[in-house]
């Protein structure tokens, strides 16, 4: 598979690059781990100003007609120096589910204000019992005069205090609904959770929360547009971990070269570099699995065992990269004064978001006929 970044892709790749070391230092990073809102609003409008909310929507609705695999190679740039805010579950759950499954009308009203960033969205996707996936909601939609009622309580609500909106999975009539929900609707409520990442999480509880025209697209169809979504997701999420990675493993090796012991540099040391190579393969795998599934997916076929097997692979690297990159820095990694810790606490929750490797590696075996 060819890898190779289009001229355009490389552009994007490399003004990213140099506007998030500018305008989004660890120092950066650090402040809004501290922060209630977890984000600055001058960031979000420079993101949003430099076309990227809207970079996977057609021209026609406020966007850039750019591709899935436009939007990886961006989101590995905000993987890589670990920007806060909204935008991935915004544009890259929300506003691409619309765009594959809601009405005309909600696309022309909703798609040009998230890519311009007047309107924050957020997934409303796990229930109690943190699985994904339509069999898995257990959050009630009940009919009533000609909307619905929903109870229950979603966790792991992402920049749920910033948001306009909520995409929120809900089972009705047997299957799944997918509807938007206002996040300042009578009923609903948030409790804070505490994250290894430090990022804003949190329980929304909806209780008897009326919303009379918020389904997306077709009632019917809510199954098939859950999976979709959580498909797109989860390899967006993929690349955004491989630019994690990828930061990780290089200043490893950095710091392989400035470290001596024994009067040499540790990088001259065989157990090292051996762990340095090992970081490049894993990351390397993680990419092109992700790659190749996200080209599958765009192209309009079937890729369950893509994906599982670029999850797994992706789990794998980020999770293990950064160990390994703790293990090579010593006692220094360990310190929160140094940054390499911001990307170890985000590894482990990026392990778990749009599924464990144990739920993936289930799923391959199956889509190899082991099962
Ligand atoms: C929470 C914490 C508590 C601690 N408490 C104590 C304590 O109570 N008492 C105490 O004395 N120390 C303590 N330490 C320090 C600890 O002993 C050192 O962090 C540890 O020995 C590693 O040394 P270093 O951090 O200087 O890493 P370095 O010596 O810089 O080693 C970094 C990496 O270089 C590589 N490396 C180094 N030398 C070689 C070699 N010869 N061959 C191959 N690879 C090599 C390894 O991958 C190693 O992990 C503590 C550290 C932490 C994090």
């Amino acid at each position: 598979m060819d890898l190779s970044l289009t001229e355009s892709q490389q552009k994007l790749k490399d003004t990213a690059r140099e506007v998030f070391e500018v305008e989004c230092p660890t120092s950066l990073v650090r402040a809004m781990e501290q922060d209630d809102r977890g984000y600055p609003a001058d960031l979000w409008e420079r993101i949003s100003g430099l076309g990227w909310s809207g970079l996977p929507f057609p021209e026609e609705l406020g966007g850039s007609g750019g591709t899935l695999t436009d939007l990886a190679v961006l989101l590995e740039e905000f993987g890589r120096s670990l920007v806060p805010g909204p935008f991935f579950n915004s544009v890259a759950v929300v506003g691409l589910t619309l765009l594959d499954a809601g009405t005309d009308a909600q696309r022309t009203e909703l798609l040009p204000r998230i890519a311009d960033g007047s309107v924050i969205a957020t997934a409303a996707l796990l229930d109690a019992n943190a699985r994904y996936g339509p069999d898995s909601v257990s959050m009630t939609a009940e009919r009533r005069d000609g909307g619905y009622v929903l109870n229950g309580t979603k966790m792991f609500v992402e920049y749920a205090n910033s948001a306009d909106l909520m995409l929120v999975p809900a089972r009705s009539d047997g299957g799944v609904v997918l509807l938007l929900v206002p996040a300042s609707a009578d009923g609903i409520s948030l409790t804070r959770l505490d994250s290894i990442a430090r990022d804003p999480q949190f329980a929304v509880e909806f209780s008897g929360v009326f919303v009379q025209d918020g389904v997306v697209g077709d009632a019917s169809q809510g199954n098939e547009a859950l999976k979709r979504a959580l498909d797109r997701a989860a390899l967006l999420h993929c690349a955004h971990c491989i630019g994690g990675a990828q930061h990780v493993q290089e200043m490893t090796v950095e710091y392989t070269k400035q470290r001596v012991q024994f009067d040499r540099a540790i990088a001259t040391f065989q157990s090292v570099q051996h762990d340095c190579a090992d970081m490049v393969i894993a990351i390397d795998s993680a990419r092109l699995a992700t790659y190749d599934a996200i080209t599958k997916i765009e192209d309009g076929q079937s890729a369950d065992k893509e994906i599982a097997l670029a999850k797994s692979l992706t789990n794998h690297a980020y999770k293990w990269t950064t160990l390994t990159a703790q293990q090579i820095h010593g006692g220094i990694g360990f310190m929160e004064e140094y940054d390499l810790q911001l990307w170890t606490r985000r590894a482990k929750v990026a392990e778990l978001k749009f599924g464990a490797s144990s739920g993936h590696v289930e799923t391959f075996a199956q889509q190899m006929g082991l099962k």
